[in-house]
């Protein structure tokens, strides 16, 4: 009985705050409409949440601190500058199509030279396995959870400078491959990495380019990754504080050095993390790649 009691007062205390959380007002990441970057779009006349879209996929949508509701669209590097459209569904059924302006932005070029050739050429034995690893990172990449995010300001997970910014146009031994989708944070083998915002663990593993990984959904579509890893401190399901350790830089997968690739995922488009920071980066580290 006397359970019975505290369990229905949690759950009215989580439907309390389920009712809550579409109107907190969270604080805005700014507009950064170019391809890796955020377009913030805001939804004027609705009363109740409508829902966006942007090629099919679900886009966060929240509370700015009028109480207008906003959408949070993630562009992916691949996205063309010039007019995109962001479909919006309104509680009462009625569909609208909202066009807006992608700017271009430039991203420079870098050059790696990689020692072991298998990791720039695999071999076909490796091919099978990054084929089905690329499905599984795709998948978490691409997870979905109607919460709100505690917060749009991300900590940095380790406080080392950077190392590779996001975007960089790669070329592994002169051969060009896909541009950085994340941001290295150079730091020592060890150090701890840390949740840059509260979410749940929504899957860990050890991949062929990625080394030990692990996956942060933090709601809404937006999803973190952390790479190269020497140790996993986490399991998938597991709820994770801002702040809690996860896992420590490592230099598993491929990679030059120890370091802390990052990449942040809204609506399962890579952005730069950047654009999420609460704080500036640090100083970039010197002659590092
Ligand atoms: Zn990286």
């Amino acid at each position: 009985m006397k359970l019975l009691k505290k369990e229905s007062i949690l759950y009215f205390l989580a439907g309390w705050l389920l009712c809550l959380t579409p109107a907190q007002a969270l604080q805005l990441p700014k507009n950064h409409p170019v391809p890796g970057g955020i377009a913030v779009i805001t939804l004027t006349g609705y009363n109740t949440a409508p829902q966006a879209s942007f090629r099919n996929k679900p886009v966060m949508v929240v509370r700015d601190d009028k109480g207008t509701f906003v959408a949070l669209l993630g562009l992916a590097l691949a996205t063309k500058p010039g007019e995109q459209n962001l479909e919006i569904l309104g509680a009462s059924g009625k569909k609208k199509i909202m066009s807006f302006t992608v700017a271009n932005r430039d991203y420079e070029r870098q050059y790696i030279t990689i020692k072991n050739k298998r990791m720039v050429n695999p071999e076909k034995r490796d091919m099978t396995r990054i084929g089905k690893e690329q499905q599984r990172i795709r998948k978490a990449l691409a997870s979905w959870t109607p919460q709100t995010p505690e917060t749009l300001l991300l900590n940095l997970p380790v406080s080392g400078p950077v190392s590779s910014t996001f975007g960089l146009r790669r070329y592994f031994n002169d051969q060009p491959r896909k541009p950085h989708s994340g941001l290295d944070l150079a730091a020592a083998e060890g150090t701890p990495v840390k949740a840059p915002a509260s979410g749940h663990i929504v899957d860990t593993g050890e991949f062929f380019f990625n080394g030990n990984t692990v996956f942060i959904d933090h709601g809404q579509g937006l999803v973190t990754m952390y790479c190269h890893l020497s140790r996993i401190d986490v399991k998938p399901g597991q709820h994770v504080d801002s702040g809690a350790i996860i896992g420590a830089v490592g230099k598993t997968g491929r990679v030059t050095g120890a370091h802390l690739h990052w990449s942040v995922s809204l609506n399962d488009a890579r952005i730069d993390p950047e654009f999420l920071l609460r704080e500036p980066l640090p100083k970039p580290a010197s002659g590092s790649k």
